[in-house]
């Protein structure tokens, strides 16, 4: 069986990142396993028309792999695609990398002290497990009567079929999140008609969105700390919006005055206004910069039906009033499972119960990485790492640094298991509960995927982004049980 001191699952930045600080430290033993064929998580799997970042890319990328050729201040989907396959040779991952493996399950081995990891390639065996399967993985369709017997064209904006030709072609778009409000302007003129359907009006931003100038380019060749300047500038000014979301909620109302003005240039008819105004606090869901978004609506063969979907036909979709419109394709641009977190099943630890059932439906962990039960065991953006407002990849960071830390003093102790504290675990975690008590998440009105079934907030990280940094980089005593390898008993006999 093959073996290795550490198995990363999942190749995106968290995965790669990763890969890279544990060669820094050192560590040669260990393999990235990728159930696609190729690296970059979502930025290789989401390849619908108009895929960016919403979040600039001086932020949104390493900070010790800047990359000065961005073209874009928000890049698109195949640059960012193109700036991880490039990672993988700049911190000398190929070697490390198996594409095209998928991890159908893993268990703790108490016998071994490892985990038995199982993959469509049969099992490995690991003395750390982590899982960097990304928390916006799996494709989430909505659960509508009748989707089994539509005989045209369905397509997740995830799983997007480039070589399906929308031309002419009568479509319905499903959801008004982060991706359907990328995708809708770009598809608007090319698709015969198109239907949008609107369960509830997000909340837009006016888009700051720009190319990068070829002097800018070449001034971030040769002075990278401008770019690192221009990094920390847009890290603060994503950050003081932590003071609308967490500490001071009525301060949205600032924000939400911006978004409202921008409607009101973009849209004329008041009727429409009402129908496209969110009946949530700004901030409550997440809010999506776009200039695009208002004028697709308005196009001449753009309807926007602000129902739910009801039914789906052979040839059509019922919306709630029952009215029916025949369709050719559907697209669903309805997001991913994201707090019942569809890996937990896959991962048994210590007492033989999975993820999923240790949570019962309400996750929760340390850091958002480890759980008691599972030791050797660390999990990327777990739950309460999620940002409504900036970089995923600080938090990843930041992660990255904390498992980095945990690995070295598993080392240095000669200890064969980690495990995070109970009592930890749990205080960490009612920090967590207390802190979002007064969020604009629990207190804007609204119902979002941040929530698990039991409603709680089990996605966003309810404080300053520095503060999470913080506190995985500083390593608190006795937040881990550490213990030695066991005696085999062939030797104690
Ligand atoms: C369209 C889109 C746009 C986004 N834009 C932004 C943005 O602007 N700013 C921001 O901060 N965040 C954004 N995000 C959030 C994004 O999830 C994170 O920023 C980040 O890319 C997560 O990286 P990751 O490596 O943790 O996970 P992922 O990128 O999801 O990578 C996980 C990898 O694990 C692999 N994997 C999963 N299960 C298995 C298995 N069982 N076996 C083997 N391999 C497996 C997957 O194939 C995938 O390659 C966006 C997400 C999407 C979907």
């Amino acid at each position: 069986m093959p073996s290795a001191k550490v198995v990363i699952i999942g190749s995106g930045f968290s995965g790669l990142g990763l890969g890279h600080k544990l060669k820094e430290q050192g560590i040669e033993d260990f393999v990235i396993l990728e159930r696609s064929g190729d690296v970059g998580g979502v930025w290789n799997l989401n390849t619908y028309p108009g895929c960016n970042c919403d979040v600039p890319s001086h932020l949104y990328s390493f900070s010790f792999a800047p990359n000065p050729d961005w073209t874009s201040t928000y890049s698109p989907q195949p640059e960012i695609r193109a700036y991880l396959q490039d990672c993988v040779d700049r911190f000398g991952l190929r070697d490390h990398l198996r594409t095209g493996v998928e991890v159908t399950g893993a268990t703790w081995n108490d016998a071994e002290q490892r985990w038995d990891i199982d993959t469509s390639e049969g099992r490995w065996s690991a003395q750390v497990m982590v899982s960097a399967v990304g928390p916006l993985t799996e494709p989430k369709l909505p659960d509508v009567p009748g989707i089994e017997s539509f005989t045209g064209k369905i397509m997740h904006s995830a799983r997007w079929d480039n070589d399906y030709d929308l031309t002419g072609k009568r479509v319905a778009s499903i959801g008004t999140g982060a991706s359907a409000i990328q995708y809708v302007p770009r598809i608007a003129d090319q698709v015969g008609e198109l239907l949008v359907f609107q369960r509830s009006a997000p909340w837009i931003m006016p888009h700051d969105k720009r190319p990068i100038t070829d002097e800018e380019r070449a001034r971030f060749r040769r002075h990278p700390s401008a770019q690192r300047r221009e990094r920390t500038k847009v890290y603060f000014s994503k950050e003081i919006l932590v003071l609308g979301f967490v500490k001071r909620p009525k301060l949205m109302r600032l924000v939400e005055g911006l978004s409202r003005k921008h409607m009101e240039r973009q849209v004329v008819d008041p009727e429409l206004r009402k129908v496209l105004t969110p009946d949530f606090t700004i901030g409550c869901k997440r809010i999506v910069p776009s200039n695009e978004w208002y004028p697709a609506l308005q196009k001449p063969n753009v309807t926007l039906v602000p129902k739910a979907l009801a039914e789906i036909k052979a040839k059509s979709v019922v919306d709630t009033d029952g009215t029916e419109r025949e369709v050719d394709t559907i697209i669903f641009g309805t997001g991913f499972h994201v707090s019942d977190i569809p890996f937990a099943d896959k991962v048994h630890g210590r007492d033989g119960r999975s993820l999923a059932e240790v949570w019962q439906g309400s996750p929760r962990a340390y850091l958002g990485a480890a759980v008691p039960g599972f030791p050797n065991y660390f999990m990327f953006l777990g739950p309460n790492t999620g940002l409504g407002h900036s970089s995923m990849i600080y938090m990843i960071e930041a992660q990255i640094e904390h498992v980095t830390r945990a690995l070295r003093v598993l080392d240095r102790q000669g200890a064969a298991t980690i495990e995070v504290d109970r009592a930890t675990h749990d205080s960490y975690n009612r920090m967590v509960d207390r802190k979002m008590a007064t969020t604009v998440w629990e207190l804007g009105g609204c119902t979002t995927f941040y929530q698990d079934v039991t409603g709680r907030n089990a996605t966003l990280w309810p404080d300053w982004t520095f503060s999470f940094r913080r506190r995985a980089k500083r390593w608190k005593a006795g937040a881990y049980v550490l213990a030695r390898a066991r005696v085999p008993a062939s030797a104690t006999r």
